[in-house]
């Protein structure tokens, strides 16, 4: 009997066992690659070896059936090897280049489209949602795959200026990173306080640190101890739920939706950047969030129109200029638009006295 793999608790296990032997051969010896197709990379290795890699877009959140699906065309179609994407593709390695197209047709025929590479809008990167985080607003993953069943053609054609990245976060404190368009839960009201769980369910004290802003205090409340918020100062952050979920902060109608643009992690060509607010007070409209998808859309079909080649959505907005960008996508600008953080040394939590 083959021996178990033992859990690992934490950090991603050895990939070398499971890589592509080609891969494991040559690794960190290659001499080039390049982009033959959407969806399709290929590597030659400075020994002569060649591999090819073909990108499928998943449902990110799958049952097992669909599962064994997938590692199934692998094992009929390509070289029984595959690996998964930070943004939930799957991708299937082949050394023999005549296997490429009839595993394309594969996936194509059980609904899996092909692409997600180089200038494409690639599959948008999601953070936990319901499955496995406490605290979110929304469905990150229902939000995911309603937008990119709007974004199929972007996804499978290379038509934009430069690859655009996607990302959803189900509350504010998104752990989703930066993105080229993020789609993030933005709560307008203070939290709703159950003072009769208070002391059973929440540490106080690291309550009150969680606040950005020092707008939490410790309180009596009908003489069992509680705590309560200055509803002034509280920027609605939902900081306080996580450790605290008797502070009640996600509402059907009040937990809206906002839409950032202009972020990016890579500093190929300029710098990486923080992405910045456009869009703000979109109902959280489930199944299919059609407010969402139609800003979303209104960018991208502006980016695409107006960007030049290699440009990413920040490059673009900066040759622009913000203005512009909110003229050429029709998108209104408020006065809510406007943070820079210049007072944020006053407003923020800067106490030392209450950090633990
Ligand atoms: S974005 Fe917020 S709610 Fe969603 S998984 Fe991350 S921490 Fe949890
Ligand atoms: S942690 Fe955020 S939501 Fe909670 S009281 Fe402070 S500012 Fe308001």
């Amino acid at each position: 009997m083959a021996e178990l793999r033992q859990p690992i608790e934490s950090g991603a296990p050895d990939p070398m066992p499971y890589m592509h032997p080609v891969m494991v051969k040559n690794y960190g010896k290659w001499s080039f690659h390049s982009h033959p197709k959407p969806g399709v990379l290929y590597h030659r290795a400075e020994s002569g070896d060649e591999i090819w890699t073909v990108k499928a877009g998943t449902a990110r959140q799958m049952d097992h059936y669909t599962i064994r699906e997938l590692a199934d065309i692998a094992d009929q179609y390509g070289d029984g090897f595959v690996r998964f994407t930070a943004r939930s593709n799957i991708e299937y390695m082949v050394a023999d280049g005549a296997k490429v197209e009839p595993l394309i047709k594969a996936l194509n025929d059980k609904g899996y489209p092909i692409g997600g590479t180089a200038n494409s809008v690639s599959m948008i990167a999601h953070t936990q949602g319901w499955l496995h985080c406490d605290i979110p607003g929304t469905d990150a993953s229902g939000v995911v795959k309603a937008l990119m069943d709007e974004l199929y053609d972007d996804f499978v054609k290379c038509e934009m200026p430069n690859r655009v990245k996607l990302s959803t976060s189900c509350c504010e404190i998104n752990c989703g990173g930066q993105a080229d368009i993020a789609i993030i839960v933005q709560h307008t009201k203070p939290p709703k306080i159950n003072h009769d769980l208070v002391a059973n369910v929440c540490e106080r004290p690291s309550v009150v640190a969680r606040c950005p802003v020092a707008a939490i205090r410790p309180a009596l409340v009908n003489g069992k101890p509680s705590l309560e918020v200055d509803e002034k100062k509280c920027i609605c952050c939902g900081a306080c739920f996580p450790p605290c979920p008797p502070m009640q902060i996600n509402d059907p109608e009040h937990s809206k939706i906002a839409i950032w643009v202009g972020g990016k992690n890579s500093n190929a060509r300029s710098k990486p950047t923080f992405h910045k607010l456009v869009a703000a007070g979109l109902p959280n409209n489930a199944p299919r969030w059609p407010e969402v998808a139609e800003v979303v859309k209104k960018i991208l079909a502006t980016y695409k129109a107006d960007g030049k080649p290699w440009e990413r959505m920040i490059d673009w907005i900066d040759r622009i200029g913000w203005p512009a960008f909110f003229e050429k996508t029709g998108l209104p600008f408020t006065k809510y638009h406007i943070d820079n953080w210049r007072g944020g040394r006053a407003n923020l939590n800067a106490s030392a006295h209450i950090r633990f």
